[in-house]
Order: C-alpha cells, then sequence, then structure tokens
C-alpha cells in the first residue's frame, strides 16, 4: 500500500510500539505510595518535563498528558476562565474539536464569532483583527490546517490579541504542526496549545495541552486528582512514554524529514499540474505544511477518485477523516468554482514515504484522473 493519508493518522514508529509494550510492564499505579509506583509516577514527570523541552517551553510552564488533540481542544475552550458572555473568536477553518466546544460556548451565552479564512485554508488576518474587541476573552486559531496543510502566523496572530485584548487568552490547536514544522511555544507566545501522538508516529489515544505559567485553568474530568487535580484519571505511563519518544523522535528528525516531505509535495504538485493543467492547488506554496498537497480536480468527484486510486493500492484523504459533515462545511468556505468545487483530495506524506511511491501516485493520479473526466462528460 502507498499511504498518502497521513494528516488522518501516521503510522507508529515501530519503536514507539515496541517502547509501549516494553513499559507496560510497569504496570503500577502512578497514585500509590510503594516503590515501584512512585518510580512510575518519576517517570512521568520526567515525560512531562522532555515534552515541554521538546516543544521549547519554559520548565515552569505546564503540561497535562490527555487522550488526544480532542480532549485538548475541548478544555481549552471549556476549561479556560473567561469572562461571562465574552468574546469568543475561533476560526472558520478549525477542526471539529475547536468548531463544536465554540458552538455549544455560544449555546451557553458567550459571544462565538468565527474568523473568515483565506482560499488556502489560513486565517484571513485583516478580517480577524476587525473582530478584536476589548470584549474578546478566548482566541482559539489552529497552527496548521489539518484540510490544506497552510500555516498559521501564530505569533502574529498572538501580537496583534495581546496589544488589542491583553486580557483575552490564546489558544492554537498544534495537532497537525508537532513534529511536522519546529514549534518554539515560548516564542509563538500562546497560552495554551493542543498535541496528539497518533499525528506525529505515535499511538491513538493520548496527546497533551500545553499551559503557560500563570495561564488560569479548571479541570473538565473530575475524580481522583490525577495531574495536580487538573485531569483525573490512572495516568498510563506505556502511552506517555511512548508518546514522549514518537514526539522526541519526531523532533530530533524534523530537519531531514520535512526536507524529504517537502521535495514529495513538490513533486505531486508539479507532476499533477504537468498532467492535468486545470487542477487547482489549494495548499499554499509558502507557509504551509511541508507534507501536505491539497488539489481540487476539474470536473470529478474526490470521493470516486479516492476509491480509484485505492483499487491502485494508493492511500489519500478527501479532508478531514472525522466527519463527512464538516468536509461539506470546509468546501463551502474554499471559494471554489462549480467544477472544482466536489474535486478536493488531499495527498499527505510522511517520513516513511519513498520518491518511487510519489512517481507511482503522480502517474496513477494523471491516468485515473483523465479516464474519469472523460467518463464524467459522456
Ligand atoms: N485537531 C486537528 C487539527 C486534527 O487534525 C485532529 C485530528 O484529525 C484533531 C484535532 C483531533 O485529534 P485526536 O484525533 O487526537 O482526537
Amino acid at each position: 500500500m502507498i499511504y498518502l493519508d497521513n494528516a488522518a493518522t501516521t503510522k507508529p514508529y515501530p519503536e514507539a510500539v515496541a517502547h509501549y509494550a516494553t513499559v507496560c510492564s510497569e504496570y503500577f499505579n502512578p497514585a500509590a505510595l510503594y516503590s515501584s509506583a512512585v518510580d512510575c509516577a518519576r517517570k512521568i514527570a520526567t515525560c512531562k518535563m522532555n515534552t515541554l523541552k521538546y516543544l521549547r517551553a519554559a520548565d515552569d510552564d505546564d503540561l497535562y498528558f490527555t487522550s488526544g488533540g480532542t480532549e485538548s481542544d475541548n478544555w481549552a475552550l471549556f476549561g479556560t476562565k473567561k469572562q461571562k458572555g465574552g468574546r469568543i473568536i475561533v476560526s472558520e477553518g478549525e477542526h471539529d474539536a475547536v468548531i463544536n466546544p465554540a458552538k455549544e460556548l455560544s449555546a451557553q451565552g458567550y459571544d462565538v464569532v468565527f474568523a473568515p479564512i483565506n482560499p488556502d485554508g489560513s486565517v484571513n488576518e485583516a478580517e480577524f483583527v476587525k473582530l478584536l474587541t476589548p470584549a474578546v476573552t478566548l482566541v482559539s486559531i489552529m497552527h496548521a490546517s489539518n484540510e490544506t496543510g497552510a500555516v498559521n502566523d501564530i505569533k502574529r496572530l498572538v501580537n496583534l490579541v495581546k496589544t488589542r485584548c491583553p486580557k483575552a487568552l490564546f489558544h492554537s490547536d498544534g495537532v497537525q504542526a508537532v513534529g511536522k514544522i519546529a514549534v518554539n511555544l515560548r516564542a509563538l507566545g500562546v497560552d495554551l496549545y493542543s498535541i496528539s501522538a497518533h499525528k506525529l508516529h505515535g499511538l491513538k489515544g493520548i496527546g497533551a495541552l500545553y499551559v503557560k505559567k500563570g495561564v488560569s485553568l479548571k479541570p473538565i474530568i473530575y475524580g481522583g486528582g490525577q495531574q495536580k487535580g487538573m485531569r483525573s484519571g490512572t495516568e498510563n505511563l506505556p502511552m506517555v512514554s511512548s508518546f514522549a519518544f514518537s514526539l522526541s523522535k519526531s523532533c530530533a528528525e524534523i530537519e531531514t524529514s520535512s526536507a524529504e516531505c517537502q521535495k514529495y509535495t513538490a513533486m505531486l504538485r508539479q507532476g499533477i499540474l504537468e498532467g492535468l493543467p486545470t487542477t487547482k492547488i489549494i495548499t499554499p506554496e509558502n507557509c504551509a505544511l511541508p507534507n501536505v498537497l491539497t488539489v481540487a480536480f476539474d470536473g470529478i468527484r474526490g470521493e470516486v477518485l479516492l476509491h480509484a486510486l485505492e483499487k491502485q493500492g494508493i492511500v489519500v484523504g478527501i479532508g478531514s477523516a472525522c466527519s463527512s459533515h464538516h468536509e461539506s462545511r470546509f468546501k463551502r468556505l474554499l471559494d471554489l468554482d462549480n467544477s472544482h468545487r466536489d474535486g478536493i483530495v488531499r495527498f499527505s506524506v510522511s517520513r516513511f514515504t519513498t520518491e518511487e511511491e510519489i512517481e507511482q501516485t503522480i502517474v496513477a493520479v494523471c491516468d485515473s484522473a483523465l479516464k474519469l473526466a472523460d467518463y464524467a462528460q459522456k
């Protein structure tokens, strides 16, 4: 199989799986008092410190392990201290893990506004600035789009928010960015940042929420008081440890892997445009993740091309794997003409992708798209 749907999930590093299996033998409850358990708690604390270090956070910033990106996003939106009825800004291009909590907050009486996006999926800065009133209490803008790979200039957006609305908190969903581009949380200036292991060759069901020192956050899960009472539930050393491993490996390899991924998405961009010149490339050439290329084919349906490629052993995405509803919402936002609107396909490569796979994919995509367009016209 040629797997080109790494924005949906990545193949775990074999070492991350092996690491998980090995650490499973350390099954003691980290909250218990005997030495084997205390040792597990100590190892979790080390993973936390290392995770902060890989993300270039300060040592006294906080980080809590969660069940993944969805929980981290929900926690950032629901758990932050917000001025009653205040304004919450989220971008229209956010993942549903942010959009749906935002809708719930709107139902609870907050003034939730959606910042428009550009045709490449990035936040429209000029429109964003217009939304920054003194009533803004929380902003949530993703670091990189899961749909198009467009990277938002988070540092700039944070500065805009902090100068105009000094009390507002800034959360960024970094689920697609971490492991793909270098992340320096202190330089970005965010108050909260979400991460998920399965997007960086780790396992599913583990992630983290970064919380800058001094940011007031309440739990959304109550129970036995684990993780300083902030996120109850028995701590899972094997998962935490495997996550920290995947993060460290992704960060250590980031330069070489991102150069390789960039080469492959550039090959795809060029190859597809040469073979199918009326295709529209949605992913911006600059300011994008190195591993994502989203395109809109002319006169064919993305879903039909996906299945045609699957028959040839090539797996691609047509946008967020999480919900078909989200996909149609996103399509509407991209401002595409009728002949391209239904033709969106997302290619997302990884450090496991090879040049031969990309060459094979370009041929298969061009052949299949031409046949399908021909068929559609008959
Ligand atoms: N945020 C973004 C941008 C994502 O791409 C995803 C997953 O597709 C999530 C959040 C949800 O993360 P998880 O699958 O770990 O819950």
